[in-house]
């Protein structure tokens, strides 16, 4: 066994991490006083940290470890073609077996006409490529005006210069400004912003945002559209079931690309192959990445459509690609989590086992004193945290309080993310009903004790 169980103390590994290591979505000062947390081993849903605690992995990751730590078929996987054949490139006319094997398997998988796969190594670039993916497309139309993308706020898209530009996050816009030709409309998040209105008017008036941004800037100025099935990164926000096709019947109408990002959404998460079938969204575009690999090799893509493949594929070269596009060894990692995913029904065993049994205890965390509303759609849930349920009140920003809660986490050993008031959870798909039970135990027990600390600190107040 190759483990890598003789490192050095935790406190060196600190002290090596704050001086050497610059996380990315970190304060780096702010970390060096505290210490990272070293994790080292993980198997199943479980974690193991320096430190020897065995931590319930609520996150999968980053949204993406979605069969589960420890397969031991995708390292032998990854050893063979490192053997065979390391690394060659997709560029000028060449190709290798992994790239082809797992684009035709993507293609079969991906619904309607999405059959062509362009290979990147992250969502990130693979969102870079869809933004030039489409305006080469109108170019290639004879309309080189349609250049504008619109987007929503608080969507994520990456945080690549297009991608983050893409995304809605006024943060990341402050650290390196925005590229041009991008427009944001508000998002669909009826508990936060829904005011009086009913979750399906709210569902529309949002889409319908879109029309009038459209208007706005021209019909003949938007290239394409995108948005997550469910926005993950802004705080799993479900949008209401009015949203999607209000927002398909504008896009048809004006005849613009729409680009679903499915880097989370896809491959099982909401208990189907991908989002867009969860909510009956027709993309001529869909971004991948995470679950593609589930996290054991670095690897985006963009599914392109028949349409759309044929304009920019039928002009010449498209001056554009990655080194590793298509990597051989993150393709056929890539490739045998597909077919784990397949010969063990894990899409199935979400929508069927997994999904069910969450959600009856996922919904039970509502009746919570902190807890305004739980959501679940497949395997990522989100909880709103609220002073006073029935006004859908926030707590001041001084309260911390997906912080504080987020801190019970870390301290009952369950990863759960916060985001603002929003606690978040999308863990691997294999989930078993005894892990979801331990899982929503430790929610439970966390919240209780944020809920404590919060009334002893004076603070339950909106
Ligand atoms: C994570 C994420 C991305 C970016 O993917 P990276 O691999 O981190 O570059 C893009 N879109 C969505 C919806 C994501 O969740």
């Amino acid at each position: 066994m190759n483990m890598i169980t003789n490192h050095l103390p935790t406190a060196e590994l600190q002290r090596l991490d704050a001086a050497h290591h610059f996380h990315p979505f970190t304060d780096k000062a702010g970390l060096a006083a505290k210490g990272a947390r070293v994790i080292t081993r993980g198997e199943g849903v479980w974690l193991t940290d320096s430190e020897g605690h065995r931590i319930i992995d609520g996150m999968a990751g980053l949204w993406c470890v979605n069969i589960g730590y420890g397969r031991k078929e995708l390292a032998q996987v990854a050893a063979r073609q490192m053997e065979e054949l390391a690394y060659y490139n997709t560029f000028f006319q060449t190709t290798h077996v992994p790239a082809i094997a797992l684009a035709a398997e993507i293609a079969k998988l991906a619904p309607g006409d999405l059959n062509h796969v362009f290979f990147a190594g992250s969502g990130s670039e693979a969102n870079d490529t869809n933004i030039r993916l489409v305006r080469r497309y109108w170019d290639v139309k004879g309309m080189p005006w349609r250049k504008t993308i619109i987007a929503r706020w608080n969507g994520y898209h990456g945080s690549t210069m297009g991608g983050g530009s893409l995304g809605g996050m006024k943060p990341i816009h402050a650290h390196g400004g925005m590229i041009d030709g991008i427009a944001h409309i508000d998002q669909p998040y009826w508990w936060g912003e829904g005011g009086d209105m009913s979750e399906d008017d709210f569902g529309l008036a949002r889409a319908r945002q879109l029309e009038e941004k459209i208007l706005q800037i021209g019909p003949d100025n938007v290239a394409a559209f995108i948005g997550e099935p469910v926005q993950g990164a802004g705080g799993v926000i479900i949008p209401p079931k009015t949203y999607w096709p209000e927002i398909q019947r504008i896009c048809d109408k004006y005849g613009i690309l729409l680009i679903a990002d499915e880097v989370i959404t896809g491959f099982g998460r909401t208990g189907n192959w991908f989002g867009s079938q969860t909510f009956g969204i027709k993309p001529h575009i869909m971004t991948i990445a995470k679950g593609l690999s589930s996290g054991y090799q670095p690897i985006g893509g963009s599914i392109v459509c028949d349409e759309v493949a044929e304009v920019v594929g039928g002009a010449g070269e498209f001056f554009h690609g990655y080194t590793y596009s298509g990597h051989p060894v993150a393709a056929a990692v890539a490739l045998e989590n597909l077919r784990i995913m397949q010969d063990e029904h894990i899409v199935e065993h979400v929508r069927d086992v997994a999904h069910p049994y969450l959600k009856e205890r996922w919904d039970a965390l509502a009746d919570h004193p902190l807890v305004g509303e739980a959501k679940l759609v497949g395997l990522m849930g989100s909880i709103a945290l609220t002073p006073d349920k029935a006004k859908r009140a926030k707590f001041p920003e001084a309260a911390n309080v997906g912080y504080r809660c987020r801190e019970r986490c870390f301290a009952n050993d369950l990863i759960m993310r916060a985001v603002g008031d929003r606690m978040i959870i999308a863990p691997p798909l294999v989930i078993t009903t005894g892990e979801i039970d331990i899982l929503v135990d430790r929610a439970k027990k966390s919240l209780d004790e944020c809920y404590q600390g919060l009334k002893a600190d004076g603070l339950f107040v909106a």
